[in-house]
């Protein structure tokens, strides 16, 4: 019998397993791929008590964000992040709850939750708690009947050989290209980069849509360069589930809605929740109660209920804002780096 079952070796799911493992608790984490893969840019904000990520694993120091307008003028914000190389990330994450003794099976997608027992693609293991950290799409959402979040659909290329703006991270509201949403560069060295963008409706695809911003747009010539690897993704933009905890089961990062609204980022929130799911689990463990998972929730909400309700509120607003003159006059008012966002 494990004392933790997790579901999703990202983020939530390594940084759950790792703080549970730390208390001496025996952890299985179950993983539908044969490696890390989760499809990102790899910002990460250094926010307070956040552990710098190792070396080798980061691919430039951010220190501005550019957001343009549809017009093209820009608004520089002075910001302190990393981008990093996303699967290392990750396995450098999951090294660490190893290394504790947490145990991982690889090619292994959950099939069913039952009180006895997990069970997944090629076997089964009974656990006392489990844990749900297998991003938007959450199988174990779908076993606990929840709705399917709502979405942002995500391409983006590496390409080298560009011109980038030193440790500046550029943002594009263009409806044309990404409607609903945004365009991303994040650099990964002098001249290569990782260029992006989510969007939520619109009649092209968006690797159609990247395709033509990256060959079409005002900015074409700068960042036309060559395209040596392409990802596809998705990440939840409707806010916090309005339930975490399931009896022994509880939902952490992306499959509890945690990536932020409006910026899509997410990785920050997944670690948090990964740490104070892990706590509450050993509390609840060393009590031999399970109700005080419920814990999890609670702190959750305090920490990140109202900037996500508030992104929430500032993603309806953006949705109404679906052409470019509206997006011209509202983006203050919906993009985090204007003052306005916050009033
Ligand atoms: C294109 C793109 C760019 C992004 N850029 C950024 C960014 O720059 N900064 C940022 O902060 N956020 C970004 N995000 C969001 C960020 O990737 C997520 O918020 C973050 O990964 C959430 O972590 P998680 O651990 O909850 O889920 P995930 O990282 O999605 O991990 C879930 C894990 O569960 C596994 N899994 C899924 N289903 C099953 C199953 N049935 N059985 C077993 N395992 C399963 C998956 O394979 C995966 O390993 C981006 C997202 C996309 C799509």
């Amino acid at each position: 019998m494990y004392d933790v079952i997790v579901i999703g070796a990202g983020p939530a799911g390594s940084v759950t397993a790792r703080t549970v493992a730390l208390a001496g608790y025996n952890v299985l984490i179950i993983e539908k791929n044969e490696t890390c893969m989760s499809p990102c840019a790899g910002y990460i904000s250094k926010t307070i008590n956040f552990e710098v990520p190792h070396e080798s694993v980061l691919q430039s120091n951010i220190k501005r964000m550019r957001t343009y307008f549809p017009d093209e003028s820009y608004h520089d914000f002075s910001l302190n992040g990393y981008v990093v190389d996303r699967p290392s990330f990750d396995m450098s994450l999951l090294s660490k709850a190893r290394e504790l003794g947490a145990q991982i099976m690889w090619n292994s997608p959950l099939i069913e939750i039952s009180p006895e027992k997990v069970k997944f693609h090629n076997g089964s293991a009974p656990g006392r708690i489990i844990v749900g950290a297998d991003g938007v799409f959450s199988k174990t959402a779908s076993i606990l009947r929840l709705q399917q979040q709502r979405f942002a659909a995500c391409a983006q290329y590496n390409v080298n050989g560009i011109e980038l703006i030193s440790q500046t991270c550029e943002i594009f509201f263009d409806s044309d290209y990404a409607p609903g949403g945004y365009i991303w560069i994040y650099p990964t060295g002098e001249k290569s980069a990782k260029v992006g963008l989510g969007m939520i409706k619109g009649k092209k695809s968006p690797r159609e849509n990247l395709d033509s911003f990256i060959a079409g747009s005002k900015i074409a010539d700068r960042i036309f360069g060559k395209r040596t690897g392409y990802i596809a993704g998705a990440l939840p933009i409707g806010g916090l589930r309005e339930k975490l905890v399931f009896g022994n089961v509880l939902l952490a990062g992306d499959s509890a809605g945690m990536a932020d609204p409006i910026t899509g980022a997410g990785i920050n929130n997944a670690i948090l929740a990964g740490e104070l799911a892990g706590k509450t689990i050993i509390k609840a463990l060393e009590n031999d109660d399970i109700t005080l998972l419920w814990e999890y929730e609670t702190k959750i909400r305090k920490l990140l209920g109202r900037p996500l309700d508030r992104a929430l509120e500032k993603r309806i607003k953006m949705d109404a804002c679906y052409y470019n003159n509206l997006l011209q006059e509202h983006l203050p008012e919906l993009w985090v780096t204007f003052k306005q966002y916050w009033v």
